[in-house]
């Protein structure tokens, strides 16, 4: 069977022209590494490109990137809500939901789980350090490679669980925002320390699984951070079209 496509959603950086889409090379790095052909998904796709690639990827990675509108979930803006790119929010909603509907295996990462539980209709803390008391730093200085602080995962029967082989993983942190009201139908499966949910998953979907760090950052070092683009990649492959 042929490598799977796996699309790779991208940032867009406006700030100082001329604009570009972006992506970290680990995630791109990942998920070769994982025995998937990764396929770009900048923003400025048109509809027709878009649908065009739809029909042929056979699994997805929803980024990292900046803060999604508070508006999507109906809240107004905390003043540190930054970066927000209204063309990346509406590209991604559309991918998210139109992957939950059609069961194509998807790998949700740091913005990429706040994106799958809003398309959901769940919520975000836009600002963990002034609005979660007793938070961790979520935020690391320390290199993207390096974890800062662990989670605990729920056992048998997730996802994460049989990816990562692991009850408890030390992981990397990159975010200002996380979880806060549940989306529909997702199943929170990992917390950090301080009780923000790290991982949920999607029951009765073949493959979607989002995570609050940075697994592309910690393949390498980690057999468990590899072991998520393996599953997703692996049932991608399973469940290819052709
Ligand atoms: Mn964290």
């Amino acid at each position: 069977m042929p490598a799977p496509l796996i699309g790779l959603t991208t940032s867009v950086l406006s700030g100082r022209p001329p604009e570009r889409a972006a992506l970290n090379a680990a995630y791109i790095t990942a998920v070769q590494g994982a025995g998937g052909v990764p396929v770009l998904l900048p923003p400025h796709l048109d509809a027709g490109a878009r649908d065009a690639l739809w029909e042929r990827l056979e699994g997805l990675v929803l980024t990292g990137g900046g803060d999604l509108d508070p508006a999507l979930y109906g809240e107004t803006p905390h003043p540190t809500v930054a970066d927000v790119s209204s063309a990346r929010d509406a590209l991604e909603l559309w991918l998210a939901r139109r992957a939950v509907e059609d069961g194509l295996p998807l790998l949700a990462i740091c913005r990429g789980i706040q994106v799958l539980n809003v398309a959901l209709g769940g919520s975000l803390w836009q600002d963990v350090p002034s609005q979660v008391p007793g938070a961790l730093n979520h935020h690391q200085t320390a290199p993207r490679s390096e974890p800062t602080h662990r989670v605990k995962l729920l056992g048998e029967g997730t996802l994460l669980h049989a990816a990562s082989r692991a009850r408890e993983l030390a992981v990397n942190s990159f975010h200002h925002q996380a979880v806060k009201r549940l989306g529909e139908g997702l199943r929170e499966v990992a917390w950090a320390e301080d009780g923000l949910i790290e991982g949920v998953e999607l029951p009765g979907h073949p493959f979607a699984l989002g995570v609050q760090w940075h697994p592309e950052d910690l393949v390498g070092h980690d057999p468990a951070a590899h072991g998520l683009f393996a599953a997703l990649v692996e049932v991608a492959r399973a469940r290819s079209r052709r």
